[in-house]
């Protein structure tokens, strides 16, 4: 048994990855696999809200027993079609970010346009501007391919991601038809205050879902002020939580951890691997996860908690 501690599991998407249009590494899990590990949550550990977390940061309540939170990133309508339904009937909060953006004006955004290039295009490799090596696309293990490319423009700090994404374009020499360029990728304001009215928490994920430490500080307090406003004004409640884009230890600094505490959230998520053992102030703007992704099984979970560093948070 794994001890005790808050243990933050982060979702993406739920639904069947094989033959995603999009990007297939971030389905989380299926619809079925969602329930049992719902079921398992509900079994294993007192599951609780983000406000509840928030109270307990504050009060400094012992971390006695295993707590879990659920959590989303991104904003998918999966979430809403497939995965709200499921935490009704557990009687389980989650919290939702949502890059407030995606919300306001629909699209495919940089990552799903990405990985349906690299899918649908006629190359054996892809190779932008300011890398040394192409990185091959292999049709047999097209996932794998993805994330490859996909990591790649991600670490690359020398372009915008609007600059990474036209690069991307001409090299794959494809370009996205309008039919699919439309498609309804995300939640919509109805969908999401229908969440926040049922009890599920709403935090932010910025506005555009650009890397924050790419960004200069002007543009990082405008991505933490201006979708913390959005998400006021359509759920007419403050929003106190926030999950950086992407979310590795690249992704954000010292200085974004302080414009996250300015701007008003009382805690921010990290995309970073670990289980809350204990608060310390110094951790409250970089709070671990567990990642469940690849259809992750009750027996995939197990092996990962166990080797799951138990850190100060
Ligand atoms: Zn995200």
């Amino acid at each position: 048994m794994r001890p005790n501690g808050i243990y933050c599991f982060n979702f993406h998407r739920i639904g069947d990855a094989q033959g995603a249009e999009f990007d297939p590494n971030l389905f989380s899990c299926t619809v079925d696999r969602f329930e049992e590990l719902l079921r398992f949550f509900s079994t294993n550990f007192e599951c609780i809200s983000i406000d509840k977390l928030i109270q307990m940061r504050q009060n400094n309540t012992p971390i006695d027993r295993r707590y879990a939170v659920i959590t989303f990133d991104d904003g998918y309508v999966d979430n809403y079609k497939l995965a709200y339904p499921l935490l009704k009937k557990y009687q389980l909060s989650a919290a939702f970010y949502i890059a407030t953006n995606y919300i306001d004006n629909p699209s495919i955004p940089w990552w799903d346009e990405a990985a349906w290039l690299i899918k649908n295009c006629e190359k054996g490799a892809i190779q932008l501007p300011s890398w040394l090596e192409p990185i091959n696309i292999d049709g047999g293990a097209i996932e794998d391919s993805i994330r490859d490319i996909l990591r790649k423009i991600k670490t690359d700090s020398q372009a915008t991601m609007n600059e990474k994404l036209a690069q991307l374009r001409l090299n794959a020499k494809i370009t996205m038809p309008l039919k699919v360029k439309s498609t309804n990728l995300f939640m919509s304001w109805p969908q999401i205050r229908e969440l926040a009215g049922a009890g599920m928490h709403i935090g932010s994920h910025s506005c555009s879902h650009r890397i924050l430490s790419h960004l200069d500080k002007e543009q990082q307090v405008q991505e933490l002020v201006t979708s913390k406003e959005r998400l006021e004004h359509e759920l007419a409640t403050e929003v106190t939580s926030f999950a950086y884009p992407v979310g590795g230890t690249e992704t954000f600094t010292q200085e974004t951890q302080s414009m996250v505490c300015d701007a008003g959230y009382k805690l921010a998520f990290s995309y970073i691997s670990g289980i809350i053992g204990s608060f310390s102030s110094s951790c409250d703007y970089q709070l671990r996860r567990i990642a469940i992704d690849n259809n992750c099984s009750i027996a995939d979970l197990k092996r990962i908690l166990i080797n799951c560093k138990v850190v100060a948070s």
